[in-house]
């Protein structure tokens, strides 16, 4: 408790993969759910909001920045560690504050088969939970055994199939969206052992397959909308004829390589270009297709409206 310093004024732009966004008014890294407590408790006896952020890879931070506190769950908060489960299962404990693909890494590296597709996402484990983060079809509830958090006045630790984990969402997604405090401080995942050579070929299938497609090179959140039942959102964005297309120079782009990634050319577009880009797609996507895009991206602070 004696380090944990709550820093004014602090830029978040260099907290978001998208490059963009205003300052925290307030700003924090705790190491323990004791931390975590105390700057609620700091928050609310100031009148504050708090915003939990991870990696910042799924966030769009508005221009204005955050008017409260961001507690930023990361490196003090990265404990990683395994044990044998007794059935030839291993049991991985990861922090919330881990990156997400060292996780996966660990797990390649104890020939554990499962969390491959982990190495690509470049969240946290907090992150990857809340948003159930998956790809090439695995998934993160896939391997989830238990999550524990602080749910606002005490720790909890659940099992994973009471985490209500579906599409981008989880428990902890839908008592965000309906104002309670949910902040998570680490998982446990189960995963099988493999063989080595296998699990490191997928590892680098994947990565091959998503440097061809996706403009890692570029700032963005990844994938700008989420996948609307039975459609692909890039393919809609293409039939759109929305592929590349800007609405200025900005920065702000749909990515000429995947159409499901808006993208900051040159980190040079402010929040509220990336905004009105993602409202004109939405928009022009709904009148070709009839189909209305949901947002993936988190927004951050206040954007109007
Ligand atoms: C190039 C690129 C590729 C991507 N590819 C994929 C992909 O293949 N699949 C995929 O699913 N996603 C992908 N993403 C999106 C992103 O990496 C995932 O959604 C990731 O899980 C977000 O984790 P984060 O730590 O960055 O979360 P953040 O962006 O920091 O936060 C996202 C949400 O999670 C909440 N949150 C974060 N940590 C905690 C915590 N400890 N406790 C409570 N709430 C928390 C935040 O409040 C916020 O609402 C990609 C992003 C980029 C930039």
């Amino acid at each position: 408790m004696a380090d944990l310093k709550i820093v004014q004024n602090v830029p978040l732009a260099g907290y978001s993969t998208f490059r963009c966004g205003g300052p925290a008014r307030y700003f924090a890294e705790p190491s323990d759910s004791d931390e975590v407590a105390a700057l609620f408790k700091w928050a609310e006896e100031n009148n504050l909001d708090v915003f939990v952020l991870g990696n910042g890879s799924n966030c769009l931070i508005s221009d204005k920045g955050f008017d409260g506190l961001v507690i930023r769950i990361a490196k003090n908060m990265s404990t990683l560690t395994s044990r044998e489960s007794g059935d030839g299962k291993v049991i991985i404990t990861a922090g919330a504050g881990l990156p997400y693909a060292r996780f996966g890494a660990y797990c390649v590296e104890l020939s554990l088969t499962g969390a491959e597709f982990a190495c690509g996402i470049p969240g946290s484990c907090g992150g990857a939970v809340f948003m159930n983060a998956g790809a090439y079809g695995g998934e993160t509830k896939d391997f989830i055994s238990s999550v524990t958090y602080w749910d606002g006045s005490s720790v909890k630790k659940i099992d994973g199939d009471q985490c209500e984990f579906g599409y981008r969402t989880s428990l902890f997604e839908k008592l965000n969206a309906e104002g309670k405090t949910a902040v998570i401080l680490e998982f446990e995942a189960v995963l099988s052992k493999g063989n080595k050579d296998e699990i490191t070929s997928l590892v680098d299938e994947l990565r091959v397959k998503r440097t061809a497609s996706q403009p890692l090179d570029v700032p963005s959140a990844g994938s700008t909308f989420k996948r609307p039942e039975g459609y692909f959102a890039a393919k809609l964005i293409e039939e759109a004829g929305l592929k590349g297309f800007a609405l200025d120079d900005s920065g702000a782009q749909v990515s000429p390589k995947h159409a499901g990634f808006v993208v900051n050319n040159g980190g040079k577009a402010k929040a509220s270009d990336v905004m009105r880009l993602i409202d004109y797609v939405v928009e022009k996507v709904f009148e070709n297709s009839g189909v209305r895009l949901e947002k993936e991206v988190r927004l951050v602070g206040d954007f109007g409206g």
